[in-house]
């Protein structure tokens, strides 16, 4: 256990206590007390996390201090921190510019869906701290713009992630780019086997850190539940924003059509919003999420692909506008809100046809999310429903729930954790040969034969 409390007990320099003063952070989260004194120490790290934990000061305070300490400025790059998406390089990127800003160090972004030539010429100036996502670092790497040979800090963010989008082939070449004489970081939100294997090839004894944010994020959450008609969710939508107690909202839509449709809508009825998902162009995506983070947009309507790791500080509602039809992305997009201690609220629609992904969620966070009735738009038929039992799964859903069910099963083999599968009845003697197996067939048939001809039989 930790014994640290306020920031003082973590024995930050002055330059970097400052900043952290300045953000308002006044005690560190449970992350950044476990990892910061074993940081500091040069110890490798294994961090079970995801954003919303405080996660990203837990790497980026430490860092800064060693780096700090060992020496000047020496227009090579020390740090690397990769990470799967475009918004999280980009914010890793700008919380190492505030906590460092009292250093003489400098960081860097590369990303891709933009133009190259900017990011050349900030790498030509020799920055110290590299934040990265793997196809661009790659691309630079190969073009000889970037030298990984002086990294002395190592960052894997969103490990799980970044194999989920494929990007496996993409990690292990960049770690045959690195010195081996480095301190190395790994986090991930979850330790699948292929994760733990990642881990394990990278690290040299690490520290293990486990914060488990997820329930801890939905208690407190005020979460509510609204039955809707898919034709009436528009409007009920718009019903809610009217109402300025919604100071910024991010809206989640199933599809990009979907969100777009929702934006579009939004904007015609005077409620400031912007979309943000893959069919964007890189530029739009940040302009989009500016917007939003300076207050233009009160409304940011997002696919989860999109709004993965999205930080903005005071994000007041969630609205899901379409429930995920997997229930893991709930507890992510809900935990849009409510980050760093404060509240939030999170407001589900559901329509008929999204009975199974709520049953499903619930089920997940282990808890009935708490109905609104009271609303204008308030279907009852959709309600009855529920209240009747578990309604019926869609023929997509009952799909995605056996693909789960698979992965499960594949996950326990490969673990060693999966119960024997049920064994067929062998036949009483001897092993089946292929002729007593034809003739069990046959006999099967012909005792069907048999039971049609003669309807009393078998009874
Ligand atoms: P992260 O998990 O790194 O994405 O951080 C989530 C949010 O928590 C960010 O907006 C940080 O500015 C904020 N934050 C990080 N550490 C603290 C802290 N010790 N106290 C208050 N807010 C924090």
């Amino acid at each position: 256990m930790s014994n640290v409390k306020m920031f003082s007990d973590l024995h930050l320099i002055k330059p970097i206590a400052i900043a952290v003063g300045k953000e308002g952070y006044k005690i560190p989260t449970p992350i950044q007390a476990q990892c910061i004194p074993q940081l500091l120490k040069g110890r490798d790290l294994l961090g079970c996390a995801q954003t919303g934990t405080g996660k990203t000061a837990a790497f980026a305070l430490p860092v800064l201090q060693n780096m700090q300490k060992s020496g000047a400025r020496k227009r090579r790059i020390r740090t690397l921190v990769m990470t799967p998406t475009r918004e999280l390089a980009a914010q890793i990127h700008e919380s190492f510019q505030t906590y460092g800003r009292g250093l003489r160090l400098t960081s860097t972004v590369i990303f891709g869906g933009v133009s190259q030539k900017a990011q050349e010429r900030a790498l030509r100036r020799g920055p110290d701290i590299l934040v990265a996502t793997p196809g661009r670092l790659l691309d630079l790497m190969s073009q000889k713009f970037i030298n990984l040979k002086h990294v002395e800090y190592f960052i894997l963010d969103e490990a799980d992630r970044m194999l989920d989008m494929g990007f496996i082939h993409d990690v292990r070449r960049v770690l045959d780019a690195l010195p081996e004489k480095r301190q190395s970081l790994f986090f991930s939100a979850t330790m699948p086997p292929a994760v733990a294997k990642l881990a394990d090839r990278m690290l040299t004894d690490p520290v293990r850190v486990d914060v488990a944010p997820k329930t801890m994020t939905a208690d407190r959450i005020d979460q509510t539940l609204m039955f809707v008609d898919k034709g009436d969710k528009r409007k009920l939508l718009e019903m809610l924003l009217h109402d300025t107690a919604i100071r910024r909202a991010l809206v989640f839509s199933r599809t990009k059509h979907g969100a777009d449709r929702i934006c579009r809508d939004l904007v015609r009825a005077d409620i400031a919003a912007g979309a943000i998902h893959g069919n964007k162009s890189q530029n739009a995506r940040t302009r989009a999420l500016a917007a939003f983070k300076n207050g233009k947009f009160r409304v940011l309507v997002a696919t989860d692909i999109a709004a993965r790791g999205i930080d903005v500080d005071g994000v007041s509602h969630v609205i899901n506008f379409d429930l995920p039809n997997e229930s893991e992305s709930y507890v992510h997009r809900i935990g849009r809100t409510a980050r760093a201690g404060k509240a939030g609220k999170a407001i589900s629609f559901c329509a008929g046809d999204e009975m199974g992904y709520l049953r499903e969620i619930q089920k997940l966070i282990k808890r009935q999310i708490p109905l609104d009735r009271d609303h204008s738009f308030h279907s009852e038929q959709a309600s009855r429903g529920m209240e009747n039992g578990a309604p019926a799964l869609s023929p997509a859903q009952k799909q995605s729930k056996a693909r789960a069910g698979q992965a499960r099963r594949r996950k326990e083999l490969k673990e060693g954790t999966a119960r024997p599968a049920r064994r067929r009845r062998r036949p009483q003697s001897g092993a089946k040969t292929q002729e007593s197996r034809g003739a069990a067939a046959s006999g099967g048939k012909n005792r069907r034969r048999r039971r049609r001809r003669s309807p009393q039989a078998g009874k």
